[in-house]
């Protein structure tokens, strides 16, 4: 019986001491990274606790002076981030360039935005218990974050995440996945050269066990991943009271209505579908369309499809579908399209893995779909594009609505006014109108999953203010001998008080 993902034994798990880690493109081993232990990542977390007073101290203008120079760092090293990326992920290098082009940003945006959305914030109150007082809530950082990233974006996941929580005033102590440690350590040289503070972000390369340590040290838990996975984090950290923020797996679907333009559509579509060959949370992963649009859209997907090219990227343009980055995806991938098909479903082109070397899948169009098959229902994280005709908008919502998952979901229209009405009945976190994925990129919007996929957002305010403890404080510069409600109870002071109320609410009477 096949283990499922979750459960395989890392290299952590088995004692060993390294990650061999191999170009999924071409099977070639890269390197071999040292194992960081549960000891040493104790260590590591104790030493970010110690450091992390001194970053707090820089305040927001130093750390946004760090920012700046590992912005100048990232600039000066773009190919060496960019041929990493593609080489331990097999992307292409279009969407390495997206991961690159994210960072700086990331960088750029924390540090401009991070003293608004942690500004100390007046409160006022109309109980009468309170008049004359000043109350204000201020942040504190957590102390330690504990970054657990996945291997599908190892810059874009993992550092992106640090980012906020570093800005807030956190030392951050980061596990990238096994499958993808170069980035991380490449980002180690990039931290030396840019004047952190020793200890306050470190780059901890492991498998399983290494995660599951941090996730037992540190203060407050960022996690991509499975949602296996994430729930067992979320779990630890719990039973000591620990906050975690979780960024799960998904189903996203597309609907397409009848009216809509058709070329978007089907760039919506393909693009959504098979971008980072479908190895991204967001991916579209099952689309619905209108019944009069159905046949010419799905015409449309299949001739696009094919004219995708799928192979080892050996710079621009040499590639549209790179590897299939994680070793037992490539199964998922299979048996999903294999169980639909067992099913009654027609695949239009793809379909099977290629021949090695390398691990590759072609983009994967499949037609006649429906709920009782798994690649309308698990995620599938990879290249393929399952495709159902609907009646009407009713029948689509409640078909979107059928799923563990509430990560996202993409609507195509020449209505928007109708596309608005039909997101606030999507029981997802994100919904994007005629447009796929680039929401993630606006670091502004909140992004997270609801349900099964996931707990707490990253970007926008919320991203950053999870990453604090907030603190109220009020203070009473005038103080009374003593407030009229105070002990001993007197009759005539609690009559004023309600008095008072009737006065604050509007409504007079007669004694
Ligand atoms: P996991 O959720 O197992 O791994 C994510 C990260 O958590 C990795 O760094 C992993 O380490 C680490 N980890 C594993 N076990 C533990 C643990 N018990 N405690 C703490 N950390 C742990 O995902 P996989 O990489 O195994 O991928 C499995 C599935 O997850 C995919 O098939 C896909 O469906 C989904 N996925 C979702 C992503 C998203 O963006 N939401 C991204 C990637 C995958 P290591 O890799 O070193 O074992």
């Amino acid at each position: 019986m096949a283990v499922p993902i979750e459960d395989r034994p890392t290299p952590t798990d088995r004692g060993e001491e390294s990650l061999p880690v191999l170009d999924p493109a071409t099977g070639e081993q890269l390197a071999d990274v040292p194992v960081t232990d549960p000891a040493e990542v104790r260590a590591a977390v104790k030493l970010a606790r110690a450091a992390q007073p001194t970053w707090l101290a820089l305040g927001f203008r130093g750390r946004r002076a760090v920012f700046a120079t590992s912005r100048r760092w990232l600039l000066d090293n773009r190919d060496r981030v960019i041929d990493t990326i593609v080489g331990e992920t097999g992307k292409a290098r279009e969407e390495a360039v997206v991961e690159f082009v994210y960072m700086v940003t990331a960088l750029a945006y924390w540090a401009r935005t991070a003293p608004a959305h942690l500004r100390t914030r007046r409160v006022r109150s109309l109980s009468p218990f309170v008049l004359g007082r000043t109350m204000y809530t201020r942040r504190e950082p957590v102390g330690v974050v504990g970054v657990i990233g996945p291997w599908n974006n190892p810059l874009v996941n993992s550092f992106g995440d640090a980012i906020p929580a570093l800005a807030a005033g956190n030392s951050v102590v980061l596990k990238p996945s096994e499958e993808t440690p170069l980035t991380g350590l490449l980002m180690r040289e990039m931290i030396r050269g840019c004047g952190y503070p020793t200890g306050v972000f470190q780059v901890i390369p492991g498998a399983g066990a290494t995660g599951r340590a941090l996730a037992d040290e540190a203060d407050f838990v960022m996690f991509t991943g499975s949602t296996a996975t994430g729930r067992k984090v979320a779990a630890r950290a719990a039973e000591r009271l620990v906050p975690s923020s979780l960024e799960l797996g998904g189903k996203d679907a597309l609907l397409v209505l009848a009216d809509a333009p058709l070329d978007r559509a089907v760039n919506v579509a393909v693009h959504g579908a098979f971008f980072n060959a479908g190895q991204t949370c967001t991916s579209i992963e099952r689309v619905y369309v209108e019944a009069p649009l159905y046949e010419e859209f799905v015409t449309r997907v299949r001739e696009l499809t094919e004219q995708l090219t799928v192979g080892r990227p050996d710079g621009f343009g040499t590639a549209d579908i790179g590897a299939v980055t994680y070793p037992p995806q490539l199964d998922v991938i299979n048996e999903h399209v294999q169980d639909a098909v067992d099913h009654g479903a027609r695949v239009l082109t793809g379909g099977r893995p290629l021949d090695g070397p390398g691990r590759f899948y072609p983009p994967t169009v499949i037609v006649d779909v429906d709920h009782s098959m798994r690649c309308m229902r698990e995620e599938t994280f990879g290249p393929t594009l399952p495709i159902m005709k609907v009646g009407n908008v009713e029948e689509a919502v409640r078909l979107i609505n059928d799923s563990e998952y509430g990560l996202q979901a993409s609507i195509v229209t020449r209505d928007t006014r109708l596309a608005r009405a039909i997101a606030a009945r999507l029981r997802v976190g994100a919904v994007t109108v005629n447009d796929t994925q680039s929401n993630y990129l606006a670091l502004g919007l909140p992004m997270g999953g609801w349900r099964q996929s996931g707990l707490g957002v990253r970007h926008g305010g919320e991203g950053i203010r999870k990453y604090t403890r907030i603190q109220s404080v009020m203070v009473n510069k005038h103080p009374l001998r003593r407030d009229v409600h105070m002990m001993p109870f007197r009759p005539s002071g609690y009559r004023f008080v309600l008095r008072l109320v009737d006065l604050l609410n509007g409504r007079l009477r007669s004694r």
